[in-house]
């Protein structure tokens, strides 16, 4: 365990002493690394010792930022399978095709390494509470981990979100706060105060977790580093980490030599990372418009993405975009070749690895490593995709599932949600509104039958009863959090149909 490490802006060279407020560079924004004595940890680290160990991430504890194993809150991340790929090798036309499989660690995906270093940090710092700003994976996994902490957990969340990332995150009990934009809700999230600590994708702690993935891959190589690996990039954090693991490897004598090239894959209706590689350009500017379905690989202005660049540039690797029909083709050869269920942003990885082949720019005989990020099951816009290739099994989806993949069962309640995402209501105005603006055939009492199951449901909740003088009684209702989460779920779902 180190005793003191210390933190380095990427971009200007500032040191800063580990603090639970500190998450980018306080001159420059730029992004800070933990940085290490690595001197004195290369005099006492062998593969020697790091074979005896048990797996998971804690067994490089000596590079990593916790000054004591009493405060390591895990839940048994990390210690994945790289499993060697003959049956899926022989499809891409390579010899040597391995998968580091991420979607068995606790809470389906890769972040999860990253949580458990910093909810852990969080426990050293004497934090009670956690809260977060993103969509999707992060905030099921600091759920998780916050739960096992005993600390609260505070998500902020704009839609439109996959609906098995809000299930965890409501199941592991965190309390969500819906927001209007991605910004809004990391701009709430960064407003926290005492006792507190903000979790991004750009934590420093939080990156240093996602480093691991790159120890595993060269551990489970027998000590050597592979020639390609091949990432999925969304904010561009887990490409960047697993480059700076290997290059710490190196550091620490534990790996000879890196030659390494690092390949990173976006969707193709959101990539600006790779459209900065294939410019030549340092510096990422923001996508306008996101035209995908791939979510969890689709930021606008990637936090990470001009560290993504640079370890691009500097492992002398490449970036491709691929679109959403390959990714999902790739999802299911993985699943029919080697039994693995990824999720489409993970299955992206594989897309890039079949087109480079096709390319040229992979030789047959390379070692190649494809990271599967995250498991299939989280999101149901893919699953959904699958069952409708499949047109003769739809008969076998049970019907409350069936009943959430069409929109026309689901359209007067969601129309209501929406109405009343808008104001207070109550139910005969809510029927006059769905009658005349929406032209939905329907009567007074199935209107509120439909309140009633949305009520149940807590989606909704009602507010309080007004008396007119000579009109019937008035019960208003509202949407509540929860309301707001599936009424984006919902949206998101209907215009992917
Ligand atoms: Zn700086």
């Amino acid at each position: 365990m180190v005793l003191e490490s210390m933190l380095k802006c990427t971009r200007c060279g500032e040191n800063y002493k580990q603090d639970r407020s500190l998450q980018l560079c306080q001159k420059c924004k730029g992004i800070l690394y933990v940085n290490y004595d690595y001197d004195s940890i290369r005099k006492k680290l062998t593969p020697q010792d790091l074979q005896k160990r048990g797996l998971g991430i804690w067994k490089y504890s000596e590079i990593l930022p916790i000054t004591s194993r009493s405060n390591i809150v895990s839940l048994g991340e990390g210690g994945t399978f790289l499993h060697r790929c003959e049956r899926l090798g022989k499809k891409l036309g390579l010899t040597n095709l391995f998968i580091k499989n991420e979607t068995t660690n606790p809470t389906g995906s890769f972040i999860d390494r990253g949580t458990a270093v910093a909810v852990s940090k969080a426990k050293e710092f004497g934090v009670r509470a956690l809260v977060c700003g993103v969509t999707g994976n992060l905030g099921a996994s600091l759920a998780a981990y916050a739960a096992k902490a005993a600390m609260r957990c505070l998500v902020y969340l704009s839609g439109p979100i996959d609906q098995g990332k809000l299930y965890q995150m409501i199941a592991f009990g965190a309390t969500i706060r819906p927001t209007k934009t991605s910004e809004e809700a990391l701009a709430k999230a960064q407003s926290i105060g005492s006792n507190t600590m903000t979790v991004t994708p750009a934590d420093p702690l939080f990156l240093e977790g996602e480093k691991t993935t790159g120890f595993e891959i060269c551990e489970q190589l027998e000590w050597k580093a592979p020639d390609r690996i091949i990432v999925p990039m969304g904010n561009g954090g887990h490409l960047s980490m697993i480059w700076k693991g290997l290059k710490e490897f190196v550091s620490l004598g534990i790996l000879e030599d890196l030659s390494t090239t690092m390949i990173g894959v976006q969707a193709a209706g959101c990539a600006p990372i790779v459209q900065a590689f294939q410019k030549g350009s340092m510096e990422v500017s923001p996508s306008d418009k996101i035209n995908t379905i791939v979510r969890d690989i689709c930021f606008k202005n990637p936090l990470m993405g001009d560290l993504a660049v640079k370890t691009l540039q500097e492992s002398e690797g490449t970036a491709l975009a691929v679109t959403d029909e390959q990714m999902l083709d790739a999802a299911h050869l993985l699943a029919k070749t080697e039994g693995i269920f990824a999720e489409l942003a993970a299955s992206s990885t594989i897309a890039c690895a079949k087109r480079l082949v096709e390319l040229g720019k992979i030789d047959p005989s390379d070692v190649v490593v494809c990271v599967i990020t995250g498991m299939g099951l989280k999101d149901p816009i893919a699953m959904q995709r699958f069952v409708k290739r499949a047109k003769n099994l739809k008969g076998l989806i049970h019907p409350s599932a069936e009943r959430t993949f069409s929109t026309k069962i689901g359209e007067t309640k969601q129309l209501i949600l929406e109405i009343l995402s808008q104001s207070e209501q109550y139910g005969y105005f809510i029927w006059r509104e769905l009658t005349q603006k929406f032209d939905i055939k329907i009567k007074i009492p199935t209107v509120y039958q439909h309140l009633a199951d949305l009520e149940k449901l807590v989606l909704i909740r009602h507010t309080r009863i007004a008396t007119i003088f000579g009109k019937p009684e008035r019960k208003y209702y509202t949407i509540t959090d929860r309301g707001k989460a599936m009424l984006n779920a919902l949206k998101q779902m209907n215009a992917s149909m």
